[in-house]
C-alpha cells in the first residue's frame, strides 16, 4: 500500500519527467528543419555527383561507345553483375574482329563497388547518380547498356562526354 508521501513524490516525479520531455520537443520546434520531403521536392533535390546509383555506358552523338568487349569489368566484378557478350565480325580487309554484342548489367545484383569502372581500360562505363530505379519485378533491373545499333567508336577520339540516353522507367 502506497503512503500519501509516496503518492505525492511519484506525482511530482512524473510531472518533472513530462516537462523534461516537452522541453526537448520545444527546442526541436525552433531548430532548422533538415528532413527532405521526397518525392514532393523532386525538382529541387540535390544528389551528390559522386553518388553511385546506376551503371551506364556512355554513347556519343553518333551512337558510338568505347567498349572493346575485353571483358575486364566482368572479370573484376565480384558477384557476376555484368555479362559482356561479344560477337566476331569481319573488317573490310577480311580480318576477324571481336565486337560488343550485348552489355548486360543487373542493377539488382550490383553492390556499387565501382571496381568495373576503375578497371575499364577504355573508360567506357561510369556511374550516374540517377537513383529512382524501383520496379515491381527484379527482372526489370536487368538492362542492356549498349544502345541498339551502337558501335565501337573510331580510336583516338576525345573521351565520350555525352550523357547516356535516359531509359524509360515503369
Ligand atoms: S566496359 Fe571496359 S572493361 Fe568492360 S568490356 Fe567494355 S572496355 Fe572492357
Ligand atoms: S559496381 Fe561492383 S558489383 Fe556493380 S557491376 Fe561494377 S564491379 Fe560489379
Amino acid at each position: 500500500m502506497r503512503t500519501f508521501k509516496q503518492y505525492i513524490t511519484g506525482l511530482f516525479g512524473g510531472i518533472k519527467s513530462l516537462l523534461s520531455g516537452l522541453s526537448v520537443t520545444w527546442k526541436e520546434l525552433w531548430i532548422k528543419k533538415v528532413t527532405q520531403q521526397y518525392p514532393e521536392n523532386r525538382d529541387t533535390l540535390v544528389i551528390s555527383d559522386r553518388f553511385r546509383a546506376e551503371l551506364v555506358m556512355s554513347h556519343d552523338e553518333n551512337n558510338e561507345h568505347a567498349c572493346t568487349a575485353c571483358g575486364i569489368c566482368e572479370m573484376n566484378c565480384p558477384n557476376g553483375t555484368i555479362q559482356v557478350i561479344s560477337k566476331m565480325t569481319e573488317t573490310e580487309d577480311g580480318k576477324k574482329k571481336k565486337e560488343l554484342d550485348r552489355y548486360v548489367y543487373d542493377l539488382g545484383m550490383c553492390t556499387f563497388c565501382n571496381l568495373c569502372v576503375i578497371t575499364c581500360p577504355s573508360s567506357a562505363i561510369k556511374f550516374t547518380n540517377h537513383f529512382e530505379n524501383a520496379t515491381f519485378t527484379r527482372n526489370k533491373l536487368v538492362q542492356q547498356l549498349n544502345h541498339e545499333g551502337s558501335k565501337l567508336r573510331a580510336k583516338k577520339k576525345e573521351p565520350i562526354s555525352a550523357q547516356p540516353v535516359p531509359k524509360e522507367k515503369e
